[in-house]
């Protein structure tokens, strides 16, 4: 099963993922997370993409074609796979075809603008593991400890509300026209990410067949 996930900063994505990994046993390939490694280890990667990523705006293209292209060739990848966060714009959806990999969904999680931006500046991640917590909806049992590994649980550096506000804009202009290109080739199924994450899942199971 090749899935795509689909859907603004904040509506859940991230979150989700690891459901419908374990349930599917297909890897889970965040763009947001490889790059954001990156920046921590300074790879030349990430000294590329650095300063866009602090301004809420997208990566070159190219740059990211490049890295999924070569992300999706190595084995864990045989038994199908998650994107989480790419394509991002038209086209990087054309150069995923072109590279011959189709996909057989799209989730596309439907959440709005107030909601997002709550979302999104209430959350904070572990520096060490990367899960995901919420000031609100999700803390961590103490504050700013991972309750899986202990680790520091920090604010993400997007993450702040000018930032997070810009990269929404990003997401309406860039990235929403792929739902109508999916709508077309029949693959989209969308999703109310605006209710408990629980019957998110749910929903998402449904949409690709349990
Ligand atoms: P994305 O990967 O789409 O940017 P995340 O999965 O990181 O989004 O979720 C953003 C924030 O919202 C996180 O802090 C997460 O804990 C919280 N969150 C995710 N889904 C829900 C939900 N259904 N209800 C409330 N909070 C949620
Ligand atoms: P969110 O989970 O909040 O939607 P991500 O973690 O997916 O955010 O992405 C964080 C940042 O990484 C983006 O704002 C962008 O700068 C960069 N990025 C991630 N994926 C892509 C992509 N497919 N194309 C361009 N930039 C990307
Ligand atoms: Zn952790």
């Amino acid at each position: 099963m090749k899935v795509v996930l689909l859907g603004p900063p904040g509506a859940g994505k991230g979150t989700q993922a690891s459901g419908i990994v374990e349930k599917y046993h297909i890897v889970h390939i965040s763009t947001g997370d490889i790059f954001r490694k990156n920046v921590k280890e300074g790879t030349p990667l990430g000294q590329q993409a650095k300063a866009y990523m602090e301004k809420g705006e997208l990566v070159p293209d190219d740059l990211v074609i490049a890295l999924v292209e070569d992300r999706l060739k190595q084995e864990d990848c045989k038994n199908g796979f998650l994107l989480d966060g790419f394509p991002r714009t038209i086209y990087q959806a054309e150069a995923m075809e072109r590279l011959g990999i189709d996909v057989d969904k799209v989730v596309d999680i439907e959440v709005g603008r107030d909601t997002l931006i709550g979302r999104a500046t209430g959350r904070r991640v572990c520096k060490q593991c990367g899960e995901t917590y919420h000031v609100s909806f999700r803390p961590a049992k103490a504050e700013g400890v991972c309750d899986k590994c202990g680790g520091q649980v920090v604010q993400r550096a997007d993450d702040e509300e000018e930032t997070v506000a810009r990269r929404i804009d990003v997401y309406l202009t860039e990235t929403k026209p792929l739902e109508e290109y999916y709508e077309k080739k029949g693959k989209l199924a969308h999703i109310n990410g605006d209710q408990d994450a629980k019957i998110v899942q749910e929903e998402i199971f449904k949409a690709l067949g349990d």
